[in-house]
């Protein structure tokens, strides 16, 4: 499962295929036998998703399961939830006794506290259990409103550092939102099952990327005079930090809570530079 997106992160290489004389010769020795009574067809297998739940808020969680109208086929025919402490009841405890199985998929929610162990352990654990990483939800993508955290409260005053998963883990897709849209969601899974590289381009740019701001929009798009006054950063902006006024957005920066939102669904933010350049003249 996934292998056109795991070769696309540098993933398993095929093997080198026999020369058309090796498989002549091959098939000349080979003594005929009679045919085995054919075996029944076994159903192929499904992706295996984990997920895991960080410093995060599962609002990505039930985001996922507000996908009512294809939820049931999604998960009775499409994948196999294999870990998780919210979806099915496996999960590394305290100990760590339990294992980890190895995952397709492993979807992760919340940033990474560097000061509860249990929550890096289960972070590198996945790294080494799953074939692609996905920061589910801005928590997780970059930081969104743990940014702010700066510990000194009950129960865990220590518990002061929260970081964007990628900067512990190599991360492979980002979905971005607070939370992720359902139907982001849906059509991630299903592009995921089918390969579709193409319409996972976007989630796979942003993977690397571990902070979010309003003022990206003003800094990376309206400075660049990339801005074509859609609108969209507004309308993702689950805070309304980014106002819209005489035809361009603005950032109240106080009611940020750096989600990353308004950027990563701007229309003009993942232009390929050439193309930037062309249009800029520069
Ligand atoms: S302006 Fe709104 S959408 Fe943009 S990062 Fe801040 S809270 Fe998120
Ligand atoms: S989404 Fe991008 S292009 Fe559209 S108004 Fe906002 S900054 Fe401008």
């Amino acid at each position: 499962m996934f292998e056109k997106l795991k070769k696309a992160f540098g993933g398993s290489k095929d093997e080198a295929a026999p020369k058309v004389e090796e498989k002549v010769e091959a098939a000349v020795e080979t003594p005929v036998e009679a045919a085995p009574e054919a075996a029944p067809e076994a159903a192929p297998a499904k992706p295996r998703i984990g997920y895991i739940h960080l410093s995060g808020c599962t609002g990505d969680a039930m985001s996922l399961t507000e996908n009512y109208d294809i939820l049931s086929t999604v998960l009775t025919d499409m994948i196999d939830i294999v870990y998780g402490q919210t979806l099915v009841d496996k999960w590394i405890h305290g100990t760590y006794a339990e294992e980890m199985p190895e995952m397709d998929l492993c979807l992760i929610e919340g940033s990474v506290c560097l000061q509860d162990e249990h929550s890096v352990h289960e972070l590198l654990e996945a790294r080494k259990k799953s074939g692609l990483i996905a920061a589910f939800g801005s928590c997780a993508v970059t930081g969104c409103f743990t940014t702010f955290a700066r510990g000194g409260q009950q129960a865990q005053p220590k518990h002061e550092s929260f970081l964007p998963i990628s900067s512990l883990v190599k991360v492979d897709l980002a979905l971005p939102g607070c939370p992720v849209a359902p139907e982001v969601i849906a059509k991630a899974v299903v592009a995921l099952c089918e390969g579709d590289l193409d319409y996972l381009k976007p989630a796979m740019d942003w993977a690397a990327c571990d902070k979010g701001c309003g003022c990206d929009v003003l800094t990376n798009v309206i400075r660049q005079g990339l801005c074509t006054g859609c609108g969209t950063c507004a309308l993702a902006c689950p805070t309304r930090a980014m106002g819209f006024s005489e035809g361009r957005p603005s950032c109240d920066r106080d009611r940020c809570i750096k989600c990353g939102s308004c950027y990563m669904m701007c229309p003009r933010s993942w232009l390929p530079e050439g193309r930037i350049k062309k249009e800029t003249g520069l």
